[in-house]
């Protein structure tokens, strides 16, 4: 396949350069925003293979995504992952810039290593609390000292680190400094994120969701805080934090409209186009994938699916209503 595909431009103008995969729906915890404690998860048989999962990637990057993103549900949990990774690593130094994952760390001790050979060389751990009474409640499953345990061999093995925590009103809103300083100490970039409200839960999200205005405003009593151009590619606006001379991102998906220079799109399990995060519109690749063994089709369902990318999201958090958007965020990714 040649490198000279038209790339994906959007009717806003916007390119598409950034993809998101989905590996698995499935994940060894359970935290409490984003996913009820009976989860049912899809049948093995509705998933991609993984030899699916890297053409239909292999297909994106032709079109101009220069960076992919492999997420979950929890990625590395999904049997042969490495195959994967090691599969579309062949991407690195042609098309694609980058090929990093999201974590929740737990199998980091296993695969740091192997990740760094793959060329992946940043990675996002998921990591809402220091306190691990705290951590045990908020994943229901996950066991704290095995991610820092997976945490340090990434930090051993040359991976840069950035922690995503969502800010949780009544959880850990008030160890968000605590968070940023042990982040900094320890060199990693620290991102904040609100919660969103995408599938069904125990919990209500009125309850949870924490403005990161207000985080903000509580962080700059202890920190000082700058405004600095970085991007990474993300939606994340990023300060420079004087005191512990690190990097603090904030990912304000509802008291910011963070569409406008929008990039990316999503390919869950299933090979499920997703064109926004906020929005139920998608496009079916499994279909098209399966159909043929030419990439003709599948280019076709691509062009249609970017043809209809929405301006921006229509995410509302209101106690009376169900999720705005019905798929839990592991089956996307977020
Ligand atoms: N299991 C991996 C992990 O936790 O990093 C990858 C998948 S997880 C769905 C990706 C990110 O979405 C995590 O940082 C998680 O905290 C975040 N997330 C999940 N549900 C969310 C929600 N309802 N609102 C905001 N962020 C959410
Ligand atoms: Fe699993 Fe990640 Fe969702 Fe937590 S946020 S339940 S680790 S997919």
């Amino acid at each position: 396949m040649s490198d000279t595909l038209p790339a994906m431009i959007d009717p806003f103008g916007r390119a598409v350069t950034y993809l998101r995969v989905s590996v698995t729906d499935r994940c060894d915890f359970r935290c409490t925003y984003c996913m009820a404690e009976t989860m049912t998860f899809l049948p093995r048989k509705d998933l991609l293979a993984l030899e699916e999962i890297d053409r239909l990637t292999s297909a994106f990057v032709w079109r101009g995504v220069r960076k992919v993103r492999l997420t979950g549900g929890e990625p590395l949990v999904r049997r042969n992952i490495m195959w994967l990774i090691k599969a579309l690593s062949r991407h690195l130094g042609g098309g694609l810039d980058e090929l990093t994952l999201t974590t929740n760390g737990s199998q980091l001790h296993r695969y740091a290593d192997e990740l760094v050979d793959c060329g992946v060389k940043r990675i996002n751990v998921s990591l809402d609390t220091l306190d691990p009474a705290k951590f045990r409640v908020l994943t229901r499953w996950g066991d704290f000292d095995q991610v820092m345990r997976g945490i340090d061999a990434a930090d051993r093995a040359g991976l840069k680190i950035k922690i995503n925590a969502v800010a949780l009103r009544g959880c850990n809103e008030n160890e968000i400094a605590d968070l940023l300083q042990w982040s900094h100490d320890r060199s990693f970039d620290l991102t904040l994120i609100e919660t969103m409200p995408l599938g069904e839960i125990e919990a209500d999200r009125t309850d949870q969701y924490l403005p990161l205005s207000l985080v903000r405003a509580r962080l700059e009593q202890r920190f000082t805080l700058h405004d600095i151009p970085y991007q990474t590619g993300g939606p994340a606006r990023y300060v420079h934090v004087t005191e512990t001379n690190g990097r603090l991102g904030f990912i304000t998906p509802l008291t910011h409209n963070f569409c406008e220079s929008c990039n990316r799109v999503r390919i869950s399990c299933t090979g499920t186009l997703y064109m926004c995060l906020g929005q139920e519109d998608a496009a079916d690749l499994r279909g098209p994938l399966r159909a043929s063994k030419s990439d003709v089709p599948l280019h076709a369902a691509i062009d249609e699916a970017i043809a209809r990318k929405p301006k921006g999201h229509d995410f509302i958090i209101d106690r009376t209503a169900t999720p705005a958007i019905s798929r839990h965020m592991s089956a996307t990714g977020g």
